[in-house]
């Protein structure tokens, strides 16, 4: 076997790089998720992680991917043949309408060109339409994985209070918490999905439900079968700092190491970071001449960057070019966009020369894949970056 000498660079958009303080954090013994020392550990983590959130309310930790917790975020908030208004966003938005369906939820969806985030004033003329009140859920998708299209939030809450609808407002963050900035309590979101491979700098197995009264209260009347994903049986548990079943207990080592971790570097400046870092890319891009796929400069992602690539050029040709070239990683293009776009991850446990070094082994890896293309992207970028 060959070894690849150096560091791998993990730049797809999630899972991120892992810091080594986690990763020493995670490599402890195991102990009884039933004992004393658990429970310090499960009250430390249960209170702090709502900073994270923006949140007074509880959040709940289940092990679990993502889709672990848009499924819990329905199951426990829903009924069979409920409507829930989704807009589709991009790809992540395609999978979480598709749970719903499974589950027996009337999705009514509001499309967009993969382009743009979800649209304020769509959603409120949906609301308006429904005056029966039969929407029981809005749902979105904070960063849009797949596009690097980030919705706006704040607005979106504003335009179902405009249209003075109860409908529950139901936000996935997975690739944006700890990483762009947002407000689960200040943006009246109910029940807010979260995952710990991104922003977060875990490993995948981590999946969250922040939940607020509102949901809660909704749960109370929800229908829709769920065990596993119960949050009676969880909420019970973690008042003293225990879980149901048996949690991921070397994760939430490490999980009490990354919060304590975005606590000290401050989460504004965690934002400011990721809005530094995206925007050298968005430079870098545009000097090469090639175009970022989000077409509306509100909604950039600060998170990852979606690259189109030029006609008659396969992304995912280049993504293998640069991988073995330079074991760097890209994210590929997913669903409707396979092949067309490669994607920049830059979230998580990332810096200044990270970013750097995969701005150049992108530009790079476009000489080396003979994609028509500008030199001088990342000289575009380090100016930025050394301003
Ligand atoms: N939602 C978004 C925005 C995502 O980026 C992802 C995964 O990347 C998911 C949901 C699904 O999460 P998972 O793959 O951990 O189940």
């Amino acid at each position: 076997m060959s070894h690849a000498s150096g560091r791998h660079f993990l730049q797809i958009p999630g899972p991120t790089n892992v810091p080594d303080r986690v990763l020493r954090a995670i490599n402890r013994p195991t102990i009884d998720h039933r004992g004393p020392e658990f429970a310090v550990l499960g009250r430390e983590i249960l209170s702090e992680i709502r900073t994270i959130f923006k949140t007074a309310h509880p959040v709940i930790v289940y092990p679990a991917s993502g889709s672990g917790a848009w499924e819990a975020s329905l199951v426990n908030t829903l009924s069979p043949g409920d409507r829930v208004l989704m807009c589709e966003t991009g790809h992540f938005a395609v999978l979480w309408q598709q749970i719903a369906a499974r589950l027996g939820l009337e999705a009514e969806v509001l499309p967009t060109d993969w382009r743009h985030g979800a649209d304020p004033d769509a959603v409120e003329a949906a609301l308006r339409d429904d005056s029966a009140h039969a929407i029981k859920a809005v749902c979105i998708v904070h960063n849009e994985t797949s596009t690097g299209v980030a919705s706006r939030i704040g607005e979106l809450r504003q335009a179902i209070d405009r249209a003075q609808h109860p409908a529950l407002f139901i936000v996935d963050t997975i690739s944006s918490l700890a990483s762009i900035d947002y407000r689960m309590d200040e943006w009246g979101v109910d029940v807010t999905v979260a995952g710990s491979q991104k922003g977060l700098m875990l490993p995948p197995g981590l999946a969250f439900n922040a939940v607020s009264d509102k949901a809660l209260a909704a749960s109370r009347n929800a229908r829709l079968p769920k065990s596993y994903w119960s949050w009676d049986d969880m909420l019970a548990a973690n008042k003293s700092g225990f879980f149901p079943y048996t949690p991921a207990t070397n994760l939430l080592y490490g999980l009490r190491e990354s919060i304590r971790m975005l606590l000290a570097e401050g989460l504004e400046r965690v934002f400011a970071r990721h809005r530094r870092h995206a925007e050298a890319t968005r430079l870098a891009v545009a000097a090469w001449g090639l175009e970022v796929l989000c077409a509306n400069p509100d909604e950039h992602s600060s998170s990852l960057t979606a690259v189109l690539m030029p006609e008659g050029h396969d992304a995912d040709r280049f993504r293998a070019v640069v991988l073995e070239a330079f074991d760097m990683s890209l994210g590929t293009g997913l669903g409707r966009l396979a092949g067309k776009i490669f994607r920049i991850g830059h979230l998580g446990s990332f810096n200044d020369l990270m970013l750097a070094g995969t701005l150049a082994g992108v530009e790079m890896g476009l000489a080396r894949a003979k994609v028509p293309h500008e030199r001088g992207g990342v000289a575009a970028a380090l100016d930025h970056l050394a301003k």
